[in-house]
């Protein structure tokens, strides 16, 4: 068995709900509707398009549809998770099944960031006479610690990744267009036991590379040009993420300093994440040595995000950011220059923040010229 195909340490799924639970009273609610389903996934296992979970201090009302049924009941059961599970084969019966168990009002949270205007004014008709109050990111900050099942899922996703990468670069110098790497990129990962993209990979070649979110073309990637490459894949439902800016052929002496310096500024960056730290100080880090060199108007994004059961979640790096670092974070440290007409490099690791210290998981080297 390859490392990319041994078993993953369990997830521990079970003890999420006491933990949010614990949080319901501080927050000031009687309840907290769930109805984002990255939240509903991580709180009970279940991986399915459609499902509510109502929270209460003492108990919990998970809500499907009848395709679900089946599934719903496998994935509670495999993660341990014991709540009540209950089928409603139209929308309204799913509704008057959480609006019964909530009788008697209160205050009941939402996720504010999610639902829709429309969503919240249909639930403030039927669950009156509850208050419905905005519940923030109580779930979302729970996300933020992940346990050693979730690192594992991300580590393995970040392994693949590599491992696809490295295996496809000789293509890069064969006359392939961006978006024919993209779908090789895609194709690997997949093959070795991903899921799917993360992300669309952004493949971006020569002046491409001066838009950070370039989609891929029809473009022939060259020789002795920059070549962006942003592209992760999904393990169990954990994301990864890496950019690596490579060249086939020496890209020329300004290439390679534009190089070396997003290179210094992401290795600062990465070298300042440990717990404890604040966000901006890490964003800081890489944007002084960027901007040391001129380009701090070339560098128009922040320096990172968190990565877990979403590409992009809690913590952001960022100068305006106001978290500090916890252990059991997975962030990214991915510093960037780009010029209009020229093109771009982007480098990108993402990290684990651990008790012993902060371990790189993308781990394909960082060498410019092939
Ligand atoms: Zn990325
Ligand atoms: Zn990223």
């Amino acid at each position: 068995m390859t490392a990319l195909a041994a078993p993953l340490v369990a997830l521990d799924v079970a003890p999420r709900l006491g933990r949010l639970r614990a949080r319901l009273a501080d927050a000031g609610l009687d309840a907290l509707l769930v109805t984002k389903l990255t939240n509903v996934r991580y709180l009970t296992g279940f991986t399915g398009s459609a499902a509510v979970l109502l929270v209460s201090p003492d108990d919990a009302l998970f809500v499907t549809d009848g395709r679900y049924t089946q599934q719903s009941h496998e994935e509670l059961a495999a993660a341990g998770v014991d709540v009540e599970i209950e089928i409603g084969l139209t929308g309204a019966a799913q509704r008057d099944a959480l609006v019964a168990r909530l009788a008697g009002g209160g205050r009941l949270g939402l996720e504010d960031n999610s639902v829709t205007w429309a969503q919240q004014r249909e639930y403030a008709s039927a669950f009156a006479p509850a208050e419905l109050v905005p519940a923030g990111t109580l779930i979302e900050d729970l996300r933020r610690v992940k346990d050693a099942g979730e690192v594992d899922r991300i580590r393995r996703a970040c392994a693949i990744a590599d491992d696809a990468f490295q295996a496809l670069l000789p293509r890069l110098g064969t006359g392939i267009t961006e978006q024919a790497f993209a779908l090789e990129l895609e194709f690997a990962m997949r093959e070795r036991g991903a899921s799917g993209n993360s992300f669309d990979p952004i493949i971006a070649s020569g002046p491409n590379g001066s838009k950070p979110h370039h989609v891929p073309s029809v473009r022939v990637i060259g020789r002795n040009e920059l070549v962006v490459c942003d592209f992760g894949c999904i393990v169990d439902g954990y994301c990864s993420d890496m950019t690596r800016t490579v060249s086939v052929g020496d890209p020329g002496a300004d290439a390679r300093h534009l190089y070396e310096v997003v290179l210094e500024s992401q290795q600062a960056g990465r070298a300042r994440v440990a717990a404890d730290v604040s966000c901006a100080d890490v964003d800081r880090a890489s944007r002084d040595v960027i901007a040391q060199a001129g380009w701090a108007d070339a560098f128009s994004h922040s320096t990172g995000h968190g990565v877990g059961l979403e590409i992009h979640e809690a913590p952001r790096v960022a100068s305006t950011a106001d978290d500090t670092l916890l252990i059991g974070d997975v962030v990214t440290v991915e510093p960037g220059v780009y010029l209009p007409g020229v093109g771009g490099v982007r480098i990108e690791d993402t990290v684990v923040v651990g008790r012993a210290g902060t371990e790189t998981l993308t781990l394909t080297p960082k060498d410019l010229v092939l």
